[in-house]
Formats: C-alpha cells, sequence, structure tokens
C-alpha cells in the first residue's frame, strides 16, 4: 500500500484542557500534514516537515481548509437497537420490555445480525466514529456478525456478547454455563484477531443470576486484559430492582464490585445516580463511568454531573456514548452538544477544547487503546476525521464571526452533524467517500 500524505489543519490532544487558553494542552497546526503507511501514522507536523519526509510516490490529499482529526470513539452502544431507536413514551425498564427485547430476539438469525452490522457500522462511519464500544445481544452469532463486519473493514472495535439469563423473555435468555461457554469461544475466535477486542458483558445485574454475576467475574480473572462493560445505575426503578435482587448487597455498585467486576477496563453505563460510597468505589479500582447524554435525557434517567465526577477527591475516569438505541443520535458531534446541556443543567460549563478532548483522547485513556487510537501520534493507528467547520449553510454563516480554534470547535459541536464530516478515515483508508460511491 502507497503511503498517503493527508494535509489540512491538523488537532490532537496531549492531555485534558483546562479551559479554552490552555494551548499548551494540544497541538495544532494550521498548515499541517499526516503521513500515513501501512495503515499507522508514520509522520506528523507541519506540512512542510511531513511533505520532505514522503516517499516521492505517496498519494497526496489536500484537506484544507478542513480539520483533521482522530476519529472520534463512542464507547457504549447497541449495535442491535438501530431499529428501535426513535421509540415513543417509555423509561428504562419499560423500554427494554416493550421496545428492545423484542428487536433483539431477530439476533438469533445470522443474516439479520450481518445486515445490521454492516448498516450499523457504515452509519458511525458516516457519523466521524472509528471506533465502538459495542453491546452485541444474547446470541452467539450476533457477535460474529458484528466482528465480522468490523474484521472486514479493519476498524478497532469493542464488543461482547450479552449475558443475560433471567428477568427477560423466552429466546433471549442464556444459562450461566452457555453465557460462559459462548463467550470464551467467542474470545477464542475474535479477541485479538487483526483490530478485534472483545468485552465481557453481562447487561446488568437484573438480568443476571447470581451464578452467572460468578461466571462473567471467573471470565474476568481468566481474561484480564479484556474490557467488561455493563450498566449502572441508570434510573430508580431499576436500582430499585437490583436492591431487591442483591438484598445483601450495599448498594448496585456493591454488587459488580462483589464479583470481581471492577477494573480500569471495566465501562460501566451511566452512573447518573451514585452515592459517594460507589463513586469511591469506582475511582479506587480506575473503573469508567460512561457519560450518555443523549440517551439519559430521552429515558428521563437523570443528569450526570461530570464535572462533579471529575473534580471530586477521589475523580472518576470518564468516557462519553450515544447508548444508541436509547442514545437519540448516533453522531458524538450531537452527544457532546447534549452533554453540554446536561452540565450546563448541573451548574457548570464544559468547554470546548476540553469536549473535543473527550470524545478523541479521553475516550481513547477511558478505553486504555490510547496507545493505537484517539490521537495524531506517530506509531498509533491511521483513524481519523476530516472535520467541515462549514458543513451547512448556516455553519458556514456562523464561521462569518468565528475567530479562535476553540470557537470553532463549539461551532461544530452545536450545529455539527454527518454533514460536517468531510472524510473519515479507517487504518488509513478512506471510508466514508468509499460509502458514498458505493450507494447504488
Ligand atoms: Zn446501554
Amino acid at each position: 500500500m502507497a503511503q498517503i500524505l493527508l494535509r489540512g489543519r491538523t488537532l490532537s490532544f496531549l492531555r485534558w484542557p483546562e479551559d479554552t487558553n490552555d494551548h499548551a494542552a494540544y497541538r495544532y497546526e494550521e498548515d499541517g500534514g499526516l503521513l500515513i503507511d501501512g495503515g499507522k501514522m508514520v509522520a506528523a507536523g507541519s506540512y512542510a516537515d511531513v511533505a520532505a519526509a514522503a516517499a516521492e510516490g505517496a498519494k497526496r490529499i489536500d484537506h484544507r481548509p478542513h480539520l483533521i482529526l482522530p476519529g472520534f470513539i463512542d464507547a457504549h452502544v447497541h449495535y442491535p437497537q438501530m431499529g428501535v431507536i426513535a421509540s415513543y413514551g417509555a423509561e428504562l425498564l419499560d423500554w427494554l420490555n416493550t421496545y428492545t427485547f423484542p428487536e433483539e430476539t431477530k439476533f438469533r438469525d445470522a443474516q439479520h445480525g450481518r445486515r445490521i452490522a454492516r448498516l450499523f457500522l457504515d452509519e458511525v462511519i458516516r457519523q466521524g466514529t472509528t471506533t465502538v464500544s459495542a453491546y452485541c445481544t444474547v446470541h452467539k452469532q450476533s457477535v460474529e456478525a458484528f466482528f465480522a463486519e468490523s474484521h472486514e473493514r479493519n476498524m478497532l472495535n469493542i464488543a461482547g456478547k450479552v449475558m443475560m439469563d433471567r428477568n427477560a423473555p423466552e429466546g433471549l435468555r442464556d444459562t450461566p454455563e452457555s453465557g460462559y461457554d459462548d463467550t470464551k469461544a467467542l474470545i477464542a475466535e475474535w479477541h485479538g484477531k487483526g483490530r478485534q477486542l472483545y468485552a465481557v458483558t453481562p447487561r446488568f445485574a437484573i438480568t443476571s443470576s447470581p451464578e452467572q454475576m460468578e461466571m462473567a467475574g471467573a471470565l474476568m480473572r481468566e481474561f484480564p486484559d479484556l474490557h467488561l462493560q455493563t450498566h449502572l445505575a441508570e434510573n430508580r426503578a431499576e436500582i430499585a430492582f437490583t436492591q431487591e435482587l442483591y438484598p445483601w448487597s450495599r448498594d448496585y455498585t456493591d454488587v459488580y464490585e462483589h464479583y470481581g467486576l471492577l477494573g480500569p477496563r471495566a465501562l460501566f453505563g451511566h452512573c447518573i445516580h451514585l452515592s459517594e460510597r460507589e463513586a469511591d468505589a469506582l475511582s479506587d479500582s480506575g473503573s469508567v463511568a460512561v457519560f450518555c447524554p443523549t440517551s439519559n435525557l430521552f429515558l428521563g434517567s437523570g443528569l450526570f454531573d461530570y464535572q462533579r465526577y471529575r473534580r471530586r477527591e477521589k475523580p472518576l475516569r470518564i468516557a462519553t456514548a450515544t447508548d444508541v438505541g436509547g442514545g437519540t443520535n448516533y453522531s458524538m458531534l450531537r452527544t457532546m452538544d447534549e452533554g453540554y446541556k446536561v452540565i450546563a443543567l448541573n451548574g457548570e460549563k464544559l468547554n470546548p477544547l476540553a469536549s473535543f478532548w473527550q470524545l478523541t483522547r479521553g475516550n481513547a485513556e477511558a478505553l486504555s487503546i490510547v496507545d493505537k487510537a484517539g490521537t495524531l501520534g506517530v506509531g498509533t493507528d491511521a483513524d481519523v476525521v476530516v472535520l467541515n467547520s462549514r458543513g451547512t449553510p448556516a455553519m458556514k454563516l456562523r464561521m462569518e464571526t468565528v475567530d479562535t480554534l476553540a470557537e470553532e470547535l463549539f461551532l461544530l459541536q452545536t450545529l455539527g452533524d454527518d454533514r460536517a464530516v468531510a472524510e473519515v478515515y479507517v487504518a488509513g483508508k478512506e471510508a466514508k467517500s468509499a460509502l458514498e460511491a458505493s450507494v447504488p
């Protein structure tokens, strides 16, 4: 594969930006270059320097005046829920029973899984997202479908078979043994194959028996480099039901703690209603709280207290995510816009530099993949998004009065969506324009 040399305004974060004047937190090149070889970034910096390092036959692509950033990362999403996004009128537990569970039963059909996995990954790429951490369904074939589609595109994705053996309809339950065996077989086949990573995925404490929770803990002890993903403290009724099912537990977090599921690779979706003890337990174990603003607003679950979690004496590691289909948009730009509003309702602000740190480097750090994704760092995989801040007529007009990079990013977050995504590269290959070229 020939080298690719991208030209544009490059932006990559080095650390959390304290405020809009914290220029040391990022690297920005007004006339920047990015050299890609064999799917990896091999040089980044000023275009003049990078061009000098490029081979003569390198393919040169000029994206000026657009911004070139690391691809966005979505830390919690349910790919089988494409068919239930935008379903009216329920809170979490009703929403699962009324809409989600019937839809997920369709994934016993491998063909259906493959079709939805394909459409799902097409959609996230159109939105500028290059990595997701995805829930599949209880069916082993739903995971095979997802990984097969992801591997074919050479995407870095994390996914796992949902484990649930109770409080779910017939046809959507495994058993502690089958959940364990299927998970183990999937790990053997997919974890570390190309860029695929496996996550042990008990849906949440309500749908797993104590025996199944034991099995999830056993898997994490056997395979300590795996991720674990589940849900925690999203909704009051969910918390009360969990307390009934695990009467010995001090609180909801204690259930996961008891089975050894906390840790630096554990991703807990929502974490809205946490006691101080629970937040301390998550912090002490290095666990990640995943903020899903469009979902939390849509289902009326509550307001994630991002800034307080970040600033508390024992801070939480935080990721952000769409949580489609409880979430209402595939776009991480739309997600951070809604995140900004949730944080505002808590009486705080999230500065635009921090917001773009979060959806690139911040999410990569939270998922422990920053050596591969989330920056334009040399040696990392070339997953890149190209953003057009004039993607719509209204954005173009607003850009007339934008003077700083922070203002431009805030405009992108507030008004941007897939129309602001000019191109996406997955492991150095043009992915968004390739999709558009293949539309009949
Ligand atoms: Zn979820």
